[in-house]
């Protein structure tokens, strides 16, 4: 039986063998820490975490995470990290659905304690503190570079196919980590002005990780995606677990924008006046009403911003979009 069939029917924690250069232990359902039974020579291994199936129905990257321990039990890829590879929302990929109850992505934090105990709540909780656990471990805690990649797919087009949403923090971003991005061939970097509920600003912002959320593309459903498509992501991935980000960069420039403005529903009457397939990373002009709610009317200030995420069927008090400003 494949890997992803075992996953859907939750058995896969008892039956995937990995090789003796490998100690596998299960943190949690749907949560697997490999490390390298003999640390490398000359520094100790650095951390990394995979994330992906926070949000149930985006598929690819489970299948791209399930591609990784293939190979990984299979000795194929080498293991030259501290790796934990996270399944995110079990009972969601199983439904495909994005969320059960809330949306997860939103309850990191903390935050979960503010909504009613469900399954997206207790497993917030739940990965919060196996990403502590994680991080606790003896050798974990050597590493001297730590980073989390949590994988998504888009709802929507986008005039950036692949792109990445780091989290704001007050510290620099690492210049290694950057320069990864770069070279794993991304149209764009997306940078947070303010906190967040996202499992990447968590890791972030109590663990010193370098974080981000990719984006990399639409997905289709379970065994229709042509993973040929992210195959510059996974080969990415397969270099940091192997311990070798070396590859360089053969697209045209990254380009880089930072968030501005988050346009936040906050009553009924909410109406965004963009078209439903309006692109990610549309450009709007200075002067435009993008929304109206009540008497409140919501104009582009500035000259070149751009849109990511318009969504108007969002709850009240939830985000129905974000500005951005073009960097470079
Ligand atoms: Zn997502």
């Amino acid at each position: 039986m494949d890997l992803l069939t075992l996953l859907r029917e939750n058995k896969i924690d008892n039956k995937l063998y990995f090789p003796p250069t490998i100690k596998s232990s299960w943190l949690a359902e749907g949560v697997l820490q490999l490390l390298p039974q003999s640390e490398p020579q000359e520094k100790p291994a650095d951390a990394l975490i995979i994330s992906a199936g926070i949000h149930g129905n985006e598929t690819a990257p489970v299948e791209i995470l399930i591609q990784l321990l293939s190979q990984l039990a299979q000795g194929k890829l080498p293991l030259q990290s501290h790796l934990l590879l996270v399944f995110g929302n079990l009972p969601a990929i199983r439904e495909g659905r994005r969320y059960l109850d809330h949306d997860l992505n939103r309850l990191f934090g903390g935050r979960y304690q503010h909504f009613s105990l469900g399954n997206e709540s207790s497993r917030a909780m739940e990965l919060e503190s196996v990403i502590q656990q994680f991080f606790n471990d003896p050798a974990v805690m050597a590493s001297t570079k730590r980073r989390h990649l949590d994988l998504h797919t888009a709802i929507r087009g986008s005039c950036h196919e692949q792109f990445a949403l780091l989290p704001y923090q007050a510290r620099e971003y690492a210049a290694d980590f950057l320069q990864w991005l770069e070279d794993s061939e991304l149209d764009a970097l997306v940078f947070h002005n303010t906190a967040g509920g996202t499992f990447s600003h968590f890791t972030s912002e109590h663990f010193n990780v370098d974080s981000c959320t990719l984006e990399i593309g639409k997905a289709l459903p379970f065994g229709q995606n042509d993973l040929a498509k992210f195959s510059n992501m996974t080969t990415a991935l397969q270099d940091l677990i192997a311990g070798d980000p070396s590859r360089k960069r053969t697209k045209p420039a990254l380009k880089h924008y930072r968030v501005v403005d988050a346009i936040i529903k906050q009553h009924d009457s909410f109406q965004l006046n963009l078209p439903e397939d309006t692109k990610n990373f549309t450009e709007l002009s200075e002067g435009f009403e993008i929304a109206r709610q009540q008497h409140q009317s919501w104009k582009i200030r500035s000259p070149a911003n751009f849109i990511l995420f318009p969504n108007a069927h969002v709850a009240v008090g939830l985000r129905a979009g974000l500005l951005l400003e073009k960097l470079t």
